[in-house]
């Protein structure tokens, strides 16, 4: 009797354990879908958007947001302005200070947390003020390479229900799969920006406008380039020294950055020279866009040793012709010999060079 009884356990246990390994494997599939389209971009804007809406499509949430560190070189973690759905008070900066409790803790269990368990543990611990306004139902840490890089913030399930321990596993591995994705992204970003200036690297614009060159072909939209330099800079180092000109080229770059679109491409090109890839841009927009910049610099001015201290740049315009420009090398030509036009003409000028004549 209790031998059948058995057997019988075994059969109806065996259709519930098939079912559990079907959704076990239709989760693996979907982790994997997951990591290549994480994987697929090393542009951080995108990434973020990209992790953002994958939590928001498995766990069905209407609000969803993240944490990442602020900068390169500045550790501490800040909302990230892509979040979703949640209300945020403009004049509230969200930050959790790198060396808070909030972060060791996190660093060192890797686990999902409600904002309750997190209090609870914590008790009074001011860096999870941020949270506590943002009022998460779900609060998950990244990691890559073995330390926190991020905390993913979730909230309002579309069904109302709690996270089961299986849905915080699952939500575990979308973010140990995040995490790489943010590193890579992040030692991307360091490896191509000029530390100094924040700007691309030389490499990156050579790289970059060999790409829109080609890109421009197939699609038929237009491509332009500006090349800037900074007028006797040698003389202002000369006159104050260095330091107060390594402030001036910092200073320059920060208004190039202020003046261009995000799709387009700032760089410094070398010491003094800056240059900016505009895609999808015609001439007449590139030689507004350079006027801004050249007219900003102008009125720019950083305070050293109590003066005002500021300097000009000479422009030089050019849009990229396919009839002209068999390689991106002739482009760049073409908007130097721009450039040294406008050096002759007098400096603090922009010439546009639409043909190699
Ligand atoms: P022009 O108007 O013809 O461009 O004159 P210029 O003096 O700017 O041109 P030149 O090429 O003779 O000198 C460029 C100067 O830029 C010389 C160099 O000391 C300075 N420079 C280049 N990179 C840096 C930098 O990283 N920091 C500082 N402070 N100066 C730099
Ligand atoms: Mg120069
Ligand atoms: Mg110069």
């Amino acid at each position: 009797m209790n031998d059948d009884l058995s057997l019988y356990d075994e059969e109806i246990k065996f259709p519930v354990e098939i079912e559990q390994y079907e959704r076990k494997i239709y989760d693996l599939k979907q982790l994997i879908e997951i990591s290549k389209g994480l994987n697929s971009t090393l542009d951080y804007n995108i990434l973020i958007d990209s992790i953002l809406l994958t939590c928001m499509g498995q766990m069905q949430l209407l609000k969803a947001g993240i944490f990442t560190h602020r900068s390169i070189d500045r550790q501490e973690f800040v909302l990230h302005r892509n979040y979703k759905g949640f209300e945020i008070d403009h004049k509230i900066e969200y930050v959790i200070p790198a060396n808070s409790k909030l972060i060791q803790f996190l660093d060192m269990n890797f686990k999902c947390y409600t904002l309750d368990e997190l209090k609870d543990i914590l008790q009074d611990e001011p860096s999870l003020e941020s949270l506590i306004c943002l009022n998460p139902s779900l609060i998950v840490p990244l990691k890559g390479k073995g330390t926190l890089n991020g905390i993913i913030i979730l909230a309002d399930r579309i069904n109302q229900k709690g996270f089961s321990e299986s849905d915080k596993e699952y939500m575990l591995n979308i973010a140990s799969l995040a995490g790489i994705a943010i590193q890579n992204a992040y030692l991307y970003e360091l490896a191509t920006t000029d530390m100094m200036t924040r700007l691309k690297i030389h490499h990156y614009f050579q790289t970059i406008l060999i790409e829109e060159r080609e890109k421009s072909i197939k699609s038929s939209l237009p491509l332009s380039l500006i090349m800037i330099d900074i007028d006797n800079f040698k003389d202002f180092n000369d006159t104050y020294g260095h330091t107060c000109g390594d402030l001036v080229l910092k200073n320059v770059a920060m208004v190039i950055s202020g003046s261009v679109r995000q799709s387009d491409i700032a760089s410094r090109y070398g010491g003094e020279e800056f240059a900016v890839i505009l895609p999808h841009t015609e001439i007449n927009e590139a030689f507004k866009v350079a006027e801004r910049v050249r007219t900003s610099v102008q009125k720019s001015y950083i305070l050293y040793k109590r003066k005002k201290l500021g300097v000009t740049i000479s422009v030089g315009v050019t849009q990229f012709n396919p009839s002209l420009d068999s390689t991106s090398k002739n482009i760049i030509e073409r908007a130097d010999k721009a450039l040294y036009i406008s050096k002759q003409q007098g400096r603090n000028k922009t010439t546009v060079l639409l043909t190699d004549k």
